[in-house]
């Protein structure tokens, strides 16, 4: 027959050295994971423990009594702190993992240590029983007690973060939370079989064992449902990294959380405290603050000058509990601000021609519909202005298509020259233009396309040593004397073109004339 402690202290070799695997496995395969460094302690701690109690109880040669005794107290100390960091580490604590509470949770552990190697001066630890080979130290100094009562504590506190998690999570998390639970049980499902007396070794401290059904929880949790692999992001993380700007306002408006992106849009120079007012932080925003007040979601795009020029694409919803009671608001937005410019720039091509830049018919017929709208409501007149090039099938025929481009361009260059800003100019054929002059009568725009055709007539005649007559002919017709609607005011215009080309080109028609011609 084996002697009982000697298969006690085999069965501690072999807990000890499946630990000692499951450590290395961690550390092999998940060290990047968020977690992995405390596991990879704990699991190592439970290792050293379970051999060095192992040793300890086989009675292994040592250099002084219960020295093996002395080691495994390295372990046993180190255990509460790291699965407390452990459990912080996982449930979106992390952000309290910090050399402040490391070295807090230092303080008992080291000073635990020493009093338990200076025993022998004060008898705290052992209670004057270090001499005796000890199994379960029942009789133990209040150093040994304190020690014991905290690392449980410490156990709780790390079950209690666990047990809020598990509350919260679903699917794959809960289960490996849940076995991670079963794991931190055992200790104490342990300890009460020990204290009601139910217990097969009346001496012999089981707690190792029960640890070590810990870490073969922890690695199973690790190994059959991929703790560590596929931890949750943390929520704070998820919201903190987004690009878009998330702020989150209580019932009274005042501010509860915001994220780098929010504080990057409204350049706050200084991070707000929680329980600002949120008229204060959207202090930029006055049009914001009005809306909070309404009381829907709300879905809208709006272009900020204040602090720095963007479009957003702004959503606010409301936060309610199950009653319909508005617990606050949640306020996401999206910087369009380059889809926004993307969007112009691209409505430029559509409106533009892009030989000569002047806008082309496409937007002659939103412009007109508009400009006409404006006189309308101002009682001003509108003036139309059609343009036609004379002759310029012989003019390219004599110089080439790409000559008779440059004298598009150069004539495109001389109607802006010669407008005003309000008026706006477009290219509406081949060699035909038009141009919308707001609030000019119909004598005042006879006078301006005059000066266009007399400054072009001379243009060419400057640039072009061969005698190049390059000229125009300019039909003009009148809102709202002459025209009510944009198809009409076209039509007179043409038809007062017709008439100059007819009469010899070269000259500037107003619509009002062939009436008196006809009349
Ligand atoms: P009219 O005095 O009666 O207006 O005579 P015209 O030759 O100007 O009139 P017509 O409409 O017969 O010819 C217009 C010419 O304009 C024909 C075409 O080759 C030329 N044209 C149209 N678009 C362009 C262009 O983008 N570039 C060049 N170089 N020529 C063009
Ligand atoms: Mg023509
Ligand atoms: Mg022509």
């Amino acid at each position: 027959m084996i002697p009982p402690q000697i298969g006690f202290s085999a069965a501690l070799l072999v807990a000890g050295l499946v630990c000692l695997l499951g450590g290395l496995i961690v550390s092999q395969t998940r060290y990047n994971a968020l977690g992995s460094i405390p596991l990879i302690v704990l699991m190592f701690s439970f290792s050293w423990w379970d051999i060095t109690y192992g040793l300890f109880w086989a009675k292994a040669p040592a250099p002084y009594p219960n020295f093996w005794l002395y080691l495994t107290y390295l372990g046993v100390v180190i255990i509460p702190p790291a699965a407390l960091i452990f459990a912080m580490q996982i449930s979106e604590l992390d952000e309290w993992v910090k050399p402040p509470l490391l070295i807090g949770l230092s303080i008992v552990p080291i000073l635990t240590i020493a009093l338990m190697a200076t025993d022998a001066q004060h008898n705290l630890f052992f209670g004057g029983h270090s001499t005796e080979n000890i199994g379960m130290i029942i009789n133990a100094g209040p150093v040994y007690w304190a020690n014991t009562i905290y690392s449980y504590l410490l156990i709780l506190v790390s079950m209690i973060i666990f047990v809020r998690r598990f509350r919260q999570s679903a699917g794959i998390y809960r289960t490996q939370l849940g076995i991670i639970l079963f794991g931190l049980g055992f200790p104490w499902l342990n300890s009460f079989i020990f204290l009601a007396g139910l217990s097969p070794f009346s001496n012999a401290d089981n707690t190792p064992f029960s640890f070590t059904i810990t870490g073969l929880a922890f690695t199973y949790a690790l190994l059959r449902y991929r703790l560590l692999d596929i931890l949750p992001i943390a929520r704070s993380m998820l919201i903190e990294n987004m690009s878009d700007g998330v702020v989150v306002l209580d019932a009274q408006d005042r501010l509860v959380d915001f994220n780098s992106a929010a504080a990057h849009t409204l350049k706050l120079a200084q991070p707000p405290q929680i329980g600002y007012p949120a008229r204060d932080f959207f202090s930029a925003w006055s049009e914001l603050i009005q809306t909070l007040s309404k009381p829907d979601d709300l879905r809208a795009e709006i272009f900020l000058d204040q602090p720095a020029q963007v479009f957003l694409d702004l959503k606010i919803s409301r936060l309610q509990d199950r009653r319909n009671n508005l617990l606050g608001r949640l306020i996401v937005w999206r910087d369009i601000t380059p889809l926004k410019l993307a969007e112009a720039e691209l409505r430029e091509q559509v409106i533009r021609d892009p030989l000569t830049g002047l806008y082309n018919r496409r937007y002659l017929d939103e412009a007109l519909e508009r400009e006409l709208a404006n006189a309308a409501r101002l009682n001003r007149p509108l003036s139309l202005v059609m343009i036609d090039i004379d002759h310029f099938k012989q003019i390219n025929d004599r110089l080439g298509h790409t000559e008779g481009d440059t004298i598009l361009r150069s004539f495109a260059k001389l109607l802006i020259r010669h407008s005003r800003v309000e008026d706006t100019l477009y290219r509406y054929g081949g060699e035909e233009f038009l141009a919308l002059l707001p609030n000019s009568s119909r004598a005042d725009t006879l006078k301006v396309a005059e000066k266009w055709r007399g400054a072009f007539q001379e243009l060419h005649a400057m640039h072009h040593q061969e005698a190049i007559h390059a000229t125009i002919s300019c039909g003009v017709a009148e809102f709202p004397t002459q025209g009510q609607t944009g198809a009409e005011l076209i039509a007179r215009a043409d038809q007062a073109l017709y008439q100059a080309k007819n009469a010899g080109r070269n000259r500037v028609v107003a619509w009002k004339d062939i009436l008196k011609h006809g009349s």
